[in-house]
């Protein structure tokens, strides 16, 4: 009887482990295969360009009486001056005041357009972290074969990159087939109402749109443990954005003799209700893409785990759950932001308050997630509010197999042959989100390698990066 079940246990595990190897073996690549074009040299002009973009602050302020908008003004002049056969062969509009929308009529009026997007600002330098760079951040100096300073990274590599391109194009004599649109919003970092306006006018024109790339993913060498090669993340949805406001009254008094519980009380310990019991772990469609196309190319044993979801789901959501990058790939996120109480050490408040933020994952609804969170809290007394002009819904989820994603994706194979492609999700907003009723197939992608300094103190991009973005876009526009 024992022996019985020893050799149906044993049976048992032996066709587990022909299942687990024939998934594995059968869990072949699936990046495109392309000739090989590398790029030429960056030109000494291109650099020039770029530099002259990154000396103009196009620097966007959450508090609107800050912006120097005359510095938009500089910097169209200054697109004017760098790109005379681009103003001369496209048209040209202003949108929303600064936001620049450009048509470049196709030979084919039939085939749906394409829109190649990126934003004019960039953040601030935070005050008090000017001394902290290396170099004068608004100078665009080249060093280390670096191009730094503001905005380089986000988004101005992108904004000078398809000026370039489409110059070159034109002094070639090219035509494409079906029409391109530019569209530069101009307040991508505080909001996009730039942005937003350029997808409202396109959709009172009837345009609907085949191709929309904005920014987004990058090219990483770094990012993915044991992977070999680099690979370029192609966003195809990005998270949501919802902030809560949870506020309790109750009737304060003198702080000698506290009630059993105060307002204070009540508040902080729906916030850790809140924070102890995170949302269900998910494999969104990004996140299945991911899996299906770097997963061939990772080394055997982790290989065999991204074969073998079924069985190794835990595993996974367990190595992505360690980190707050990977755990909010697999999941809505709820993070604390602000509090608000109290007035005096003596003084037990009656009002207190706290700002959750939340970032959804495209499936989860931000009123589905509000309801969630007041059955955690399940306290009454605890008023669960949205705070207005802070909520957007997770965007539409791009296919991964459809001609946007494929384009994109031969010509970062062309641009660099040795990159893998991946489908990815974006944890961060972009522009492009304005853009789900104009275009199904919306890809947020950057073509540089690693930059450094995202908002942050001696941002930068590799002069190779800019040498291949610009390869990159030509290729894309000459094969749209
Ligand atoms: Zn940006």
């Amino acid at each position: 009887m024992i022996k019985k079940i020893l050799l149906g246990l044993l049976f048992a595990l032996l066709a587990l482990v022909a299942v687990l190897l024939i998934n594995t073996f059968r869990f072949s690549s699936i990046q495109q295969k392309v000739a090989a074009l590398p790029a030429p040299e960056v030109a000494e002009q291109a650099l020039d360009h770029f530099k002259g973009a990154v000396n103009i602050k196009t620097v966007s302020y959450l508090d609107a009486s800050k912006i120097d908008t005359t510095q938009f003004i500089a910097f169209h002049q200054y697109l004017e001056k760098t790109y005379p056969l681009v103003h001369a062969q496209l048209k040209v509009e202003k949108v929303a005041r600064f936001s620049l929308l450009y048509t470049w009529e196709g030979k084919n009026p039939q085939l749906k357009p394409s829109v190649l997007m990126a934003h004019q600002d960039v953040v601030p330098i935070e005050e008090g972290t000017e001394k902290m760079w290396t170099v004068d951040p608004f100078a665009g100096t080249v060093k280390d074969n670096f191009i730094w300073g503001r905005g380089t990274a986000d988004d101005k590599i992108n904004l000078i990159s398809i000026m370039e391109s489409v110059e070159k194009l034109l002094a070639a004599g090219f035509k494409p087939e079906r029409t391109v649109y530019l569209a530069f919003g101009h307040d991508e970092e505080i909001g996009g109402k730039g942005a937003e306006a350029i997808a409202t006018l396109m959709k009172e024109r009837k345009i609907q749109v085949d191709l929309v790339l904005d920014e987004g993913g990058v090219i990483t060498k770094e990012k993915i443990p044991n992977l070999a090669k680099p690979v370029a993340l192609l966003g195809t949805a990005e998270k949501g954005y919802m902030s809560l406001i949870l506020s309790v009254e109750k009737s304060g008094g003198h702080s000698s003799m506290p009630e059993k519980e105060t307002s204070i009380d009540i508040l902080t310990k729906a916030i850790v209700k809140v924070r102890a019991k995170p949302f269900d772990a998910k494999f969104t469609t990004p996140m299945q893409g991911f899996i299906r196309a770097v997963g061939p190319e990772l080394p055997f044993l982790q290989k065999m785990v991204f074969a073998n979801t079924w069985l190794f789901k835990g595993v996974l959501v367990g190595i992505y759950e360690k980190t707050g990058p990977g755990n909010a790939m697999v999941r809505t996120t709820a993070a604390p932001t602000i509090i608000n109480a109290g007035i005096k050490d003596n003084v037990i408040p009656t009002m207190a308050s706290a700002y959750i933020n939340f970032r959804l994952l495209p499936g989860d609804k931000g009123a589905d997630i509000r309801e969630k969170v007041i059955a955690l809290i399940d306290d009454p007394r605890v008023k669960v509010e949205y705070k207005n002009g802070f909520f957007t819904e997770a965007s539409g989820v791009t296919d991964e197999a459809g001609s946007g994603f494929q384009q994109v994706a031969g010509a970062i194979r062309k641009a660099y042959p040795e990159t893998l492609v991946s489908p990815f999700l974006m944890i961060g907003a972009t522009d492009s989100r304005k853009f789900d009723e104009v275009s199904s197939n919306i890809i947020k992608f950057s073509p540089m390698v690693d930059p450094i300094g995202f908002h942050g103190i001696d941002e930068r991009v590799s002069v190779e990066s800019f040498k291949t973005s610009l390869w990159f876009y030509e290729q894309l526009i000459r094969g749209l």
